[in-house]
C-alpha cells in the first residue's frame, strides 16, 4: 500500500528491468500494473488498461482465472516438485505430454521440457546436433535461421535469433549459426511482385544450403510468422518453397511456435495456418497462458528415435515442473472446452481482423495486416511510396506507443510497426474500444509527428 512514487523510487533503485534503458525510468517511474481481468490490467493509480498485446504475446485465455490458481495450490499441496530426469516422472508431465501429442500435428509425439522458449530453443540446437551425430554425420551442425529473428535471450536461443542489436552485446552469435533474410516484402520488396519477392527470399535458403554444403546443414529454425520481429507475415508463396527445400536437402524444419501456438493463429498451431510440417515445434507463452514458466520442444517421432536411443545430457531443474504441467493441462482444457480456438478462427478472429484493417485508413499506417490474433501496422511518412521515418527510425512507433499507454491501451512498437496479440478471449465490444482508442492514438501520434 505505498505510494505509487515510492513504490517507482524502489523498483528504478533496486530492480533492473529487461529491454529497458535503465535510466530512463528512474526519470519516468515504471508503470505499476496491480490486477488483471480478462483483457483489462489496473495499475496502482487506478486506470484500467486495454493490455492488446496479453502480456507478452502469451496470456491467451485471459487474466484472472480462478480454475489455474485453484490448480496450482493443489498440485503445490500434493508435490510441489519432483525432477523427471534419472527415470523419474509424475502423473501432471505425464498427462501434459500426451495432450500435447494429440493436439499437436503430424508425428510430433514426444515433448522435451523446458522453463521457457529461450530454454527450448536451447534445447533444440543441442537436439538437432546430437540427432545428426548419433546418425553418423556430426559435422552436420550448421542451423540456419534469419535475420530479425527472436528465438530468445539465452546466448544459444540469442544466435538464434536475428536481431542486430542483441547480438552487438555479449558475444553472440554462437559459430555455426548462418541467417538469411526476413520476407518482409513491405520493407524491403522494393517494385517487386509480393509473390515472386515471398519465392526469393524462400531460394536464399537452398542457397545458403548450396554454399555451406548440405551435409554441413543440420536444420533451419523460423516462426511460421515472425512475431517480435514485427509481425511480419510471409507472402503465401514463402512457406511452400521452404518446405520443399528443406525436405529436398534432408535439412530439419523447425517451427517455433512460442507466439504462434495455442490459438494465436486460429488454430492450434502457426504451423497448421501456414501448412508447414516442422520436425520440431518450439512451445511456451499459450502454453500456460503465462500462468505458470514453460516451455518445450515437441519432436517427431523420426527424432525421438534417435534421440531415445542415446543418452542426451541435457535438461533443465524445472523440465517438467509438476506445478507448471498441471496449470499448463487446466489452461489447454480451458482453450478446448470454450472453444476458444475456433472463436479465433471463425468469431472474434474475424471481426478483430475487419476492424485492425480498417485503421490502414489512416493517413498514418502505410499496411494493416493480421492473421488469426496477431497484428501489424506499418507506420510511414508516404503511403504509397511505402516510406519509412528514415531521419530517426522507431521514433514513429515509439511515439505511438506512448499515445496508446496515455490512452489506455497497450500495444507495441517494433521500430515503427505497431503490434497487436490480444488475449483471445477479447470481445467484441473489448475490440470497438481497441480500435478507437488505436485510431484515437494515431492521431494524437500524427499530430506530434508535425511539431
Ligand atoms: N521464441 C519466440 C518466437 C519468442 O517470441 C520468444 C519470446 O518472446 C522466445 C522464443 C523466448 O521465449 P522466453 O521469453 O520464454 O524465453
Amino acid at each position: 500500500h505505498m505510494p505509487t512514487a515510492e513504490l517507482q523510487a524502489l523498483d528504478a533503485a533496486h530492480h533492473m528491468h529487461p529491454f529497458t534503458h535503465n535510466n530512463e525510468l528512474e526519470q519516468k517511474g515504471a508503470r505499476i500494473i496491480t490486477r488483471a481481468k480478462g483483457v483489462t490490467l489496473t495499475d496502482s493509480e487506478g486506470n484500467h488498461i486495454l493490455d492488446a498485446m496479453g502480456g507478452l504475446w502469451c496470456v491467451n485465455i485471459g487474466y484472472g482465472r480462478d480454475e489455474l490458481a485453484e490448480v496450482a495450490a493443489r498440485q503445490m499441496r500434493e508435490l510441489p516438485y519432483y525432477n523427471t530426469f534419472f527415470q523419474t516422472t509424475h502423473v501432471p508431465v505425464i498427462a501434459l505430454s500426451a495432450k500435447l501429442a494429440e493436439l499437436a500435428p503430424g508425428d510430433l509425439n514426444q515433448v522435451f521440457y523446458a522453463g521457457s522458449g529461450s530454454e527450448a530453443n536451447d534445447t533444440n540446437i543441442r537436439m538437432v546436433r546430437t540427432y545428426w551425430a548419433e546418425m553418423g554425420q556430426p559435422e552436420r551442425n550448421v542451423i540456419i535461421s534469419r535475420k530479425n529473428a527472436y528465438h530468445g535471450s539465452s546466448i544459444g536461443s540469442g544466435s538464434l535469433g536475428g536481431m542486430s542489436g542483441m547480438h552487438a552485446q555479449g558475444g553472440m552469435p554462437i559459430p555455426d549459426i548462418h541467417h538469411i533474410d526476413q520476407p518482409y516484402w513491405y520493407a524491403e520488396g522494393g517494385d517487386s511482385d509480393p509473390e515472386e519477392f515471398g519465392l526469393a527470399r524462400a531460394r536464399q535458403l537452398e542457397e545458403k544450403i548450396e554454399e555451406l554444403g548440405a551435409h554441413h546443414v543440420a536444420a533451419f529454425i523460423a516462426e511460421p510468422i515472425q512475431g517480435a520481429g514485427g509481425v511480419i507475415i510471409p507472402p503465401d508463396s514463402y512457406w511452400p518453397e521452404i518446405q520443399r527445400i528443406c525436405n529436398k536437402y534432408g535439412v530439419l524444419l523447425i517451427a517455433d511456435e512460442v507466439i504462434c501456438g495455442f490459438g494465436r493463429t486460429g488454430n492450434w498451431f502457426g504451423s497448421q495456418t501456414l501448412n508447414i510440417r516442422p520436425d520440431i515445434m518450439t512451445i511456451a507463452k499459450g502454453l500456460s497462458s503465462g500462468y505458470a514458466p514453460i516451455g518445450g520442444s515437441i519432436v517427431s517421432d523420426k527424432i525421438a528415435e534417435v534421440m531415445n536411443d542415446c543418452e542426451f545430457n541435457h535438461g533443465y531443474t524445472y523440465s517438467g515442473h509438476p506445478v507448471s504441467c498441471a496449470v499448463a493441462l487446466e489452461n489447454l482444457r480451458i482453450l478446448e472446452e470454450e472453444k476458444i480456438v475456433e472463436r479465433v478462427a471463425q468469431d472474434t478472429g474475424p471481426y478483430l481482423q475487419e476492424k485492425w484493417r480498417a485503421l490502414a485508413d489512416h493517413p498514418l499506417v502505410g499496411e494493416a495486416r493480421i492473421v488469426g490474433m496477431m497484428g501489424s501496422l506499418a507506420l510511414t511518412p508516404h503511403k504509397e511510396s511505402r516510406a519509412t521515418f528514415a531521419a530517426d527510425a522507431g521514433t514513429a512507433g515509439y511515439i505511438c506507443r506512448e499515445r496508446c499507454f496515455a490512452n489506455n491501451l497497450v500495444m507495441r512498437h517494433v521500430g515503427d510497426r505497431m503490434i497487436v496479440s490480444p488475449p483471445l478471449v477479447i470481445t467484441k465490444d473489448e475490440i470497438d474500444t481497441l480500435a478507437e482508442r488505436a485510431w484515437a492514438s494515431l492521431d494524437q501520434a500524427a499530430v506530434k509527428l508535425k511539431e
